[in-house]
């Protein structure tokens, strides 16, 4: 129990404490420059910070059926995966693009991404290259920089996991990937060229579009072998589920449940171009039409062909093109592109939720907030404050009254 002497002291702090928000009204009230770098500083606080917040909360994640709602891990029932994906953060480098540039977009992906960890926390996130902007270049050095950079602003909280497939901007296109940029880039990102992973009971098979180049170099090689191998794989579940004999191949390879897979890649399927594309980040006008450059700005025919035989994906997720897309292929199977997640390449970006189950899934698309809005906050809000200004235009009297003055 506090003494006498104690609780007059306490009296007298929470007093002054009380006076605080009075004090600094008052100064708000009469002082210009108070009033100045209070409103600025909420000003930068609401755009900076709180703002991404709001923008991100209007998001939601999608919701399966009720009747296809529930996957099933080892038997029992559970809940959808929740699954985020991103693509194309390109965080600069030494050469390209201004210092302010970077510091700028930079922290608006790190913020939108860290509110978005915040409000969705989503079970696993799936990174669909071109994570860096200048890993094809840069010196091991700088590489361990930007990488460190990376997993700092694009940290994930425990519990939720990370899989990362390279871009071209990771480790150059085909003609330019070098055995060291490569490995590199899977060691730091724990990736490989062709991965199969099942997460409550969902399979993804996760692929480096630049070994689907088909001439036979050591990367692509392998790359096929593997595809070859996650085919049989695939193949030997499905046989397996159905209660078919099969083959004896099949006892050499690990049992799981089949589940039809979900294909994710940097580069997108064959396409002709964007011009199908109407989601509301779709490519502007004057770039939609122009045809797409196989190997370059999607996969060849002959490798979208070869990867539907091998893997009969039930969706793919791409990214690459910086801009977002729908299709179907075949009239089947839906292909989602990614906008990239950076303002230097999309005014827009945005990034997919998906909620997945082993039969079942469902895509919603989320938007970051927009960078012509923040800048029109920003000047609607300047405007704001330089009229508060101009009041009030005399000083007000204040009267010190005997009974409320402070002592
Ligand atoms: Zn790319």
């Amino acid at each position: 129990m506090p003494s006498r002497n104690q609780g007059s002291k306490l009296d007298a702090m929470a007093y002054i404490i009380c006076q605080i928000p009075g004090i600094i009204f008052f100064y708000f009230r009469t002082n210009k420059l108070v009033r100045f770098i209070i409103l600025v500083f909420l000003l930068v606080f609401y755009c900076e910070f709180l703002h991404y917040y709001f923008v991100l909360l209007m998001c939601k994640w999608p919701t399966l059926p009720h009747q296809q709602a529930e996957g099933t891990i080892g038997g029992m029932k559970s809940p959808p995966l929740k699954a985020m994906i991103i693509a194309d953060t390109h965080i600069l480098g030494w050469r390209e693009g201004h210092w302010l540039d970077r510091i700028r977009r930079e922290w608006m992906m790190e913020k939108s991404f860290q509110a978005s960890m915040t409000i969705h926390n989503p079970q696993v996130v799936f990174m669909l290259g071109d994570l860096l902007d200048e890993g094809k270049w840069c010196s091991s050095k700088e590489f361990n920089f930007h990488v460190k950079r990376f997993k700092k602003m694009f940290k994930v909280p425990s519990g939720t996991d990370v899989y990362t497939v390279a871009g071209n901007h990771d480790i150059g296109f085909h003609y330019m990937i070098s055995d060291y940029n490569r490995r590199r880039f899977d060691k730091a990102f724990s990736t490989s060229p062709v991965q199969m992973v099942h997460i409550d009971g969902v399979t993804f098979v996760l692929l480096n579009s630049m070994a689907m180049e088909g001439d036979g170099c050591n990367l692509c090689s392998q790359a096929i072998n593997d595809l070859e191998d996650i085919s049989w794989e695939l193949k030997c579940a499905k046989g397996i589920s159905e209660g078919k004999e099969m083959p004896a191949v099949c006892n050499g390879f690990n049992k799981f449940k089949y589940s039809q897979p979900i294909l994710l890649q940097h580069f997108p399927m064959y396409r002709p171009s964007d011009a199908n594309c109407t989601v509301p980040d779709a490519a502007p006008l004057d770039e939609k039409y122009i045809p797409f450059r196989e190997k370059w700005d999607c996969l060849s025919q002959e490798a979208s062909k070869q990867l539907f035989e091998w893997i009969n994906p039930r969706l793919i997720i791409s990214g690459h093109t910086h801009h977002g897309c729908y299709v179907l292929h075949n009239e089947v199977t839906p292909e989602w592109t990614v906008s990239s997640f950076s303002w230097r390449n999309k005014k827009n970006p945005s990034f997919l939720l998906a909620v997945i189950t082993g039969k079942n899934f469902e895509v919603s698309q989320c938007y970051l907030p927009n960078e012509y809005t923040i800048f029109s906050l920003y000047i609607t809000g300047i405007l704001i404050i330089l009229i508060s200004l101009l009041f009030p235009r005399r000083q007000p009297t204040v009267i010190y009254d005997e009974d409320t003055k402070l002592h």
